[in-house]
């Protein structure tokens, strides 16, 4: 990382961890076979001095917006790649995840007349957690990919090595990420003026970017009416957009932990929201213990075997006392269940006194395999799930708070269907994704149109 970078992060002091002890000794779901502890050890001893990514002021400004959304008066958006890379960094493809999220965001704002906060799965999504630890291509057996953070994702044995210096690379990765979208956000670029500018070429040509046209023409007359009344436009000119990603290593997440001296409580200093992933929710698990001793907003991802009594347990353990805006839990339960199961775990949040946010997260429940190999989604999958989360809270009389998705900016084909539809046979020519399929931004924009639809009905 350069210096002009540094000196832009935040600078917290190190303090002793206290409760660190808290995760350390549990069973760690998911860990890296690092080969080389000591080489591991000089890693995170260097990020412990290094200046955190994210303060712990921003961290409170966002709970204090998600305990808006917990309350009925807000829709979260938080979306990005499945899996970032330390290849896709540059300005460009980080401007299009942006200008993608900023579309969807219009496009829900508009129609649910509620603020939209937005999150990306942005600047730290860099490790993942795998069903299977290995993978066979040909006869040949070797570690699975998981994530820029810890291996590479060729195919040859060197590569699926874990490598901890790559802890460091997701450190650089995610400051000059942060970098990137500091500026676009402070430097006029996210100015609702600049809606028109965020429909990219490609989108503005196909029926659903001819759709945003005339909804960012809308907003284009409203915003010279409210400005000839002489109104504040003030909340129009720049937008907030925080940062997310799993919690899944560790090592990394202490390492960047700090004691905020204003107030004695310890941050994860690596990104805004951190979430427990479905493999690693387990609740004796270290990465839940971890949890517990930061104060950042956080999330838990659900899927389709969760008891109402994890629900429960959960909100107990990571959220004692009931504050709207700390704890999302992010129902992944597959459109075929989301009808079925979902009722009693947001019933049992209610019964426990939970204040929590709801969102969907339609894409993890929802995986298929082409018959190319390619892991795919159906497009009308993701809807049928999103139509299930919503009909769910109406019937229960609760907030369907938010979306979780898995999406990018460019013109891929990895999801399937969609108003421009792709067929299995687009994967092999389109599919650029590291891990799971990704909506591209047509398929995005409809979603966000469709999605308007249920919070219009
Ligand atoms: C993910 O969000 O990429 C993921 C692995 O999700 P889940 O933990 O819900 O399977
Ligand atoms: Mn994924």
């Amino acid at each position: 990382m350069t210096r002009a970078l540094l000196a832009a992060a935040h600078h917290v002091p190190t303090t002793d961890a206290p409760t660190a002890d808290h995760w350390r000794g549990r069973p760690v779901a998911q860990a890296p076979d690092w080969p080389d502890s000591r080489l591991l050890d000089r890693v995170v001893g260097e990020l412990s001095t290094a200046s955190t990514l994210v303060s712990p002021q921003e961290c409170d400004d966002l709970t204090d917006r998600l305990a808006q959304v917990a309350q009925g008066a807000g829709f979260l958006l938080q979306g990005g790649d499945c899996a970032e890379t330390f290849g896709g960094t540059s300005s460009l493809a980080v401007r299009r995840k942006l200008e993608t999220l900023l579309q969807i965001a219009v496009v829900l704002t508009y129609a649910g007349s509620l603020p939209v906060v937005k999150i990306g799965r942005m600047a730290g999504q860099f490790a993942k957690p795998r069903s299977v630890p290995t993978e066979t291509r040909d006869g040949v057996t070797l570690p699975a990919y998981r994530g820029d953070a810890v291996n590479g994702i060729e195919f040859t044995a060197q590569a699926r090595r874990p490598d901890p210096r790559r802890l460091h690379e997701m450190y650089q990765a995610s400051a000059a990420t942060l970098a990137i979208i500091r500026a676009f956000l402070t430097g006029g670029y996210a100015d609702l003026r600049q809606v028109h500018a965020w429909n990219q070429d490609f989108v503005a040509r196909s029926p659903v970017g001819r759709r945003y046209e005339r909804l960012a023409d809308d907003i284009d007359r409203a915003l010279r009416f409210v400005q000839a009344c002489n109104m504040d436009l003030a909340g129009t000119r720049s937008v907030d957009l925080y940062t997310s990603h799993e919690g899944l290593l560790l090592d990394y997440e202490e390492a960047l932990t700090r004691t905020d001296p204003r107030t004695g409580r310890r941050y994860a200093g690596s990104g805004h929201l951190l979430w427990l992933g479905e493999r690693t929710r387990q609740l004796d698990g270290a990465h839940l213990a971890y949890l517990t001793t930061i104060a950042n907003p956080i999330a838990v991802k659900l899927g389709p075997a969760t008891t109402a009594d994890e629900v429960g347990a959960y909100i107990d353990l990571l959220d004692p006392q009931r504050r709207p805006g700390r704890l999302t839990f992010i129902a992944r339960m597959g459109a075929q269940a989301v009808r079925d199961r979902l009722p009693a775990l947001v019933e049992a949040a209610v019964s426990v006194g939970g204040v929590v946010t709801w969102i969907s997260d339609p894409m993890h429940g929802n995986t298929i395999t082409a018959p190319s190999g390619h892991k795919t989604r159906r497009f009308d999958d993701i809807v049928d799930e999103v139509t299930g989360f919503f009909e769910v809270h109406a019937a229960l009389g609760t907030h369907p708070g938010g979306l979780h998705i898995e999406l990018t900016g460019d013109d891929v084909a990895e999801c399937v269907g969609g108003g421009e539809p792709i067929a299995f046979d687009d994967l092999h020519a389109g599919y650029e994704s590291a891990c799971d399929p990704r909506l591209n931004r047509s398929q995005s924009i409809e979603l966000a149109f469709r999605t308007a639809e249920l919070l219009h009905a």
